[in-house]
């Protein structure tokens, strides 16, 4: 299904918004005596990461700088998920941290957006024990922010503006702030129309829209131009992506690996039900598209994705895998596992054990269940008593924590080339990056390397070859042999 665009009238509108909102916020900055901040934080996937991007870039617009105090900013935004009542729990915590803030500063602007807004009674929530929140938005027309900004603020009490659109409307004039200088995010479809029976997305995000290709292609380009080197292209179910001509994700990937200048081209997420042989041929022959593949697996059970609404079985799904680790032997495998579905019996569970070992991930993402309001799951019969999860749970983690050593341990005593992101979190003299099948590398650079007067952050972005001495269980350590 083709991408609603932004229509002339909602640019006029925004720029008229923006127009208005860059005055206020001057004025406000004269009578303060200093910049006038923003803070935007964001939870979830990295769907939302790049809503963010255009959320800052749009606040930046306005003439705001981004806040890297530990106090409050003067405008505070919290893009939501949904997908577990963690999260939620997360942002309701949040916003009763920061009530005497906003109680002590009428000037404090404090939105709250993202896919928790699409379900009612978080708004409901939102409305009843947080008034002080100024704006509530959804995500289908993050591109119009500043307008509702603008409407709130001539309103002076809370704006609630949620549409019924069960899409998201495409807008590439929006402004993006992007958080990384080497790495671009750029989601080449919005939506969802699996309707897994555990998930929000479909109801949050709305109906599968692909971009056209003529349009990534040309942000692509634009990027590669900038220097970017790497992009993660990104969507619900990236494997489902198809354009108005009738174009799919196999060539679209191609389309982007003949661009110059991206070492990395990744891509999230895939969908055991429309992985094609085709993707893993274009992996295993492209020398600039990543040799990880992320493929949810969900459940073990044949019985279990069944209930989950998950169109693909066990024989499938390890068909896959043994393909892709016959055509891309060097290449990583991570997935997504849920524990304590709903009618879940210890064979069931054995069975995602069985098959987490013939698989052998690399790494995974690995969740408790949760039942989410609003999803056919939450309605089940058989919710599995919390301690049997909780067990059921550490017996995996252990499993995966082994095969994800053992895939680091794989690594000592090879040298590759590493995306260098920056400083490492641990050790101020540490860098860190990644290789191409997303392995996590901290790594050492000798004197004989290092360019004068450079920090461990200004090699972000530049390519390396690293010889690997040690494993950790989630990473590799290692020290730098040539810089590209
Ligand atoms: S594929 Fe399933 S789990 Fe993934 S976003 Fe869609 S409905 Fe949710």
């Amino acid at each position: 299904m083709a991408i609603i665009k932004v229509g002339k009238e909602d640019l006029k509108n925004r720029d008229s918004a923006l127009n208005e909102l860059r005055e206020y916020f001057s004025g406000l900055s004269a009578s303060k005596g200093r910049e006038i901040t923003y803070s935007v934080r964001t939870y979830g996937c990295q769907l939302n990461e790049s809503d963010s991007e255009k959320l800052c870039g749009m606040l930046e617009s306005m003439g705001l700088t981004e806040y890297e105090g530990d106090k409050t900013a003067d405008v505070v935004i919290f893009n939501t998920c949904a997908v577990r009542e963690n999260a939620e729990d997360r942002l309701f915590g949040n916003l009763g941290i920061i009530k005497s803030d906003r109680k002590n500063d009428k000037d404090m602007i404090v939105a709250v957006c993202g896919c928790m807004t699409m379900v009612e009674k978080n708004v409901d929530k939102i409305r009843k024990s947080f008034p002080y929140v100024d704006l509530v938005f959804d995500p289908q027309h993050i591109h119009l922010f500043p307008v509702y900004l603008r409407d709130s603020l001539r309103r002076k009490k809370q704006l609630v503006n949620i549409s019924a659109d069960d899409y998201i409307v495409d807008d590439s004039l929006v402004p993006i702030a992007r958080k990384r200088k080497f790495r671009a995010l750029v989601p080449i479809m919005y939506g969802c129309n699996n309707f897994c029976t555990y998930c929000i997305v479909p109801y949050a995000r709305g109906r599968e829209r692909s971009r056209e290709v003529g349009e990534i292609i040309e942000e692509l380009e634009i990027l590669a131009y900038q220097g970017y080197k790497e992009v993660m292209l990104l969507g619900q179910n990236v494997n489902s992506y198809k354009s108005s001509e009738g174009d799919r994700f196999p060539a679209l990937l191609k389309a982007a690996s003949a661009i110059k200048g991206f070492s990395r081209i990744r891509f999230m997420s895939s969908h055991p039900k429309d992985i094609s042989d085709e993707i893993i041929e274009i992996m295993a022959s492209s020398s600039n598209i990543e040799t990880h593949l992320h493929l949810p697996l969900q459940s073990g059970s044949d019985r279990i994705l069944k209930l989950m609404n998950r169109p693909y079985d066990i024989t499938d799904y390890l068909k896959t895998v043994h393909y892709f680790r016959k055509m891309v032997p060097d290449g990583s495998l991570s997935t997504d596992i849920i524990v304590g579905f709903p009618g879940e019996t210890e064979d069931d569970f054995k069975r995602t054990l069985d098959v987490v070992s013939e698989c052998a991930f690399d790494s995974a993402f690995t969740f408790q269940y949760s039942p989410r309001p609003g999803t056919k799951a939450a309605l089940m019969e058989d919710q599995i008593p919390h301690d049997v999860v909780t067990e059921r749970f550490g017996r995996l983690l252990d499993l995966q924590n082994n095969l994800a050593y053992k895939s680091n341990l794989a690594k000592v005593g090879k040298t590759e080339e590493i995306l260098i992101e920056g400083m490492s979190s641990t050790a101020p003299d540490i860098l860190t990056g990644r290789t191409m099948s997303n392995h996590l590398i901290n790594f050492t650079i000798p004197d004989s390397l290092k360019i004068e007067g450079k920090s461990a952050d200004d090699y972000e972005g530049m390519l390396c070859d690293v010889k690997f001495t040690s494993a950790r269980p989630y990473s590799v350590d290692g020290e730098m042999v040539k810089l590209k």
